[in-house]
């Protein structure tokens, strides 16, 4: 079993789809951010996987102070490093096979084509997540990249899509169903299926997950203590959509219309007009 074979070495969670998507033949070749500490026990799993390996940068990670969003760069990092970037594959990885896939990262990857595409267009991490949330289409659970702020529940391999509702997208994550079983496991894939499928929400521009909730009309009733806060702020690129509710396609019918989201304690209660966004 694939799984046993990622867990008893440790390699659990979105690591697990990563790697096994190699090992299992999904795709030829694969790439992870490890922190610096763990490289030499990352490399010695890997090499007891039969998987070739190779260490191409040497990153800094920091979180902005002013939106807590996760930043990896490589200015100055050769002198404080945290986090290494590394490829991984069945065949033998050189400087040379390396700088070949780095040409064409995404390709190499086997991302789609559309969100590469997009990639390149867009100032990274931040904007993409303030045009996921602003975005006024359906979005697909599979693809719900709010959930990985929470915790490892990521069900895709580790790009950024174009959209939360990228038909390419979706499409491998369908078509990714019984490998993410025999990566995750199936009490671990049933989890973060929950996770991914739970619905999210901005207040004043903070990422919230609301783990329990009521509709009552027009209402989204939800209390305090059933709203966990991330540390993603979003506000400042989203304009009038500061508060709102991010619909994915397995809660939008269970939520339907709704125009207020009222937040209860046990003191106050705060009425929030919302934009289903
Ligand atoms: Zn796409």
């Amino acid at each position: 079993m694939i799984y046993d074979r990622l867990t008893t070495r440790g390699i659990e969670g979105s690591l697990a789809i990563d790697i096994g998507s190699v090992l299992w033949g999904r795709r030829p070749v694969g790439l992870s951010h490890i922190p610096s500490s763990r490289l030499d026990a990352f490399l010695r799993i890997l090499g007891e996987l039969r998987l070739a390996a190779f260490v191409s940068r040497r990153l800094q990670s920091t979180i902005d102070a002013a939106t807590g969003q996760f930043r990896l760069s490589d200015e100055g990092a050769s002198r404080d490093h945290n986090m290494c970037e590394v490829w991984f594959s069945k065949e033998r990885l050189d400087d040379e096979t390396v700088g070949n896939l780095v040409k064409a990262c995404g390709e190499s990857l086997s991302y789609p084509q559309c969100c590469i595409d997009n990639y390149s267009h867009e100032m990274g991490f931040s904007r993409l997540y303030a045009k996921y949330a602003s975005d006024s289409a359906v979005r697909n659970w599979r693809l719900n990249r709010f959930a990985s702020i929470f915790d490892d529940s990521r069900l895709t391999l580790d790009y950024l899509p174009c959209s939360l509702h990228c038909s390419q997208s979706a499409g491998m994550a369908a078509d990714y169903a019984s490998f993410l079983e025999a990566a995750l496991g199936q009490i671990e894939l049933a989890k973060r299926t929950l996770r991914n499928r739970m619905t999210y929400g901005l207040i004043d521009g903070m990422l919230v997950r609301f783990s329990k909730f009521v509709v009552e009309g027009e209402n989204f009733v939800v209390d305090l203590s059933n709203i966990v806060r991330s540390s993603m702020r979003l506000g400042t690129d989203l304009g009038d959509a500061e508060t709102g509710l991010l619909l994915f396609d397995s809660n939008l019918a269970e939520i339907g219309l709704v125009k207020r989201v009222i937040i209860q304690s046990e003191r106050k209660i705060w009425r929030l007009l919302v934009k289903i966004i």
